[in-house]
């Protein structure tokens, strides 16, 4: 498949939100604001523009300071990550704002926060890993290339399927260790240890600029802050979007790019299920790749495949 252009979504074109309001604070580190509400309880953190270009997350948390929601117990912190890269945000090229030097939601191992390196992705990561150490329960807000049903990630964790559980939302859950390329901030210290009673949860909330996916990522706040009594039922109710029942998809294997001729066999969008194994999706120079076993689900395929890259995962249903 030849490398697309920023595909618009069919529903119109979701802009990006003026967070000039939100860049002080109230934490010491910019773009972050935690409010306390002085009774015992978690510290929740809901996360948008992990990757610059992903605007959902954004109008989610903006949503949330002009609603000005405050915790009924313990803290929330509301925080925009990668704000350098979001700053270069061209609605021509969206995509180019998705991180500035490397990705940021591959920083995430104690080897690269505390290695020698320093690119603009670690230096925000540095300034936010003091209070994220400090966060029970995380909520991190994503969009994605293709028009895709909306996922939670949960990584490798039973806590992690648990926590999207009780979000109840979206419908596929989705079981993924991550990249061989970097640590997501998803699987960060406790949140991905089994050990931590710290738990995390990322959810892909449709395709970047779609404005659904701005719906998605409210939903998903609510929820979060439902699951942890944040907030009260009567508050969130409004902003909750209908459900079905939650599949539980285990990724078993990453498609990597060999080549830079790969290509589809079709122009798949995300969570197809493909009913025979051995059905050939995608072809890598002059190699065909066939998928391993019958109800193969293909989770998050890449518009840009570009050699060392993940061009899509292949799942089983696991519940
Ligand atoms: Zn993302």
């Amino acid at each position: 498949m030849a490398v697309l252009a920023d595909a618009r979504p069919a529903g119109g074109w979701l802009a990006p939100v003026d967070l000039s309001p939100y860049a002080a604070g109230n934490t010491g580190i910019p773009f972050v604001t935690t409010w306390d509400s002085g009774s015992e309880g978690p510290h929740l953190a809901i996360l948008a523009l992990t990757h610059g270009n992903e605007v959902c997350g954004a109008h989610a948390l903006d949503h949330l300071f002009k609603a000005g929601l405050r915790p009924r117990q313990g803290r929330l912190t509301l925080a925009f990550a990668n704000i350098a890269a979001h700053a270069t945000y061209d609605p021509r090229r969206p995509v180019a704002s998705r991180y500035l030097d490397e990705d940021f939601n591959r920083v995430w191992s104690p080897a690269s926060l505390d290695g020698d390196i320093t690119t603009r992705e670690l230096q925000r990561a540095r300034a936010l890993r003091p209070l994220l150490d400090n966060v029970d329960h995380l909520l991190d807000l994503h969009s994605m290339q293709t028009p895709s049903p909306p996922l939670a990630l949960a990584g490798t964790t039973p806590k992690g399927v648990a926590l999207c559980r009780r979000l109840g939302a979206p419908a596929h859950v989705i079981v993924d260790a991550g990249h061989a390329d970097g640590v997501r901030l998803r699987d960060y210290a406790g949140f991905g240890d089994p050990a931590s009673g710290k738990s995390a949860v990322l959810v892909e909330c449709g395709q970047h600029e779609d404005p659904a996916s701005r719906a998605v990522a409210i939903d998903a706040s609510y929820r979060f802050l439902r699951a942890f009594d944040a907030v009260d039922a009567a508050t969130a109710a409004p902003w909750l979007r209908d459900t079905t029942p939650q599949r539980v998809v285990t990724v078993t294997d990453a498609v990597t790019v060999c080549t830079t001729n790969f290509r589809f066999t079709r122009d798949y969008l995300g969570m197809e299920v493909v009913p025979q194994a051995g059905t050939p999706i995608a072809i890598d120079g002059d190699v065909a790749i066939h998928t391993p076993y019958d109800h193969c689900v293909l989770v998050m395929p890449s518009r840009r495949q570009r050699p060392g890259q993940t061009a899509v995962r292949f799942g089983r249903f696991t519940d």
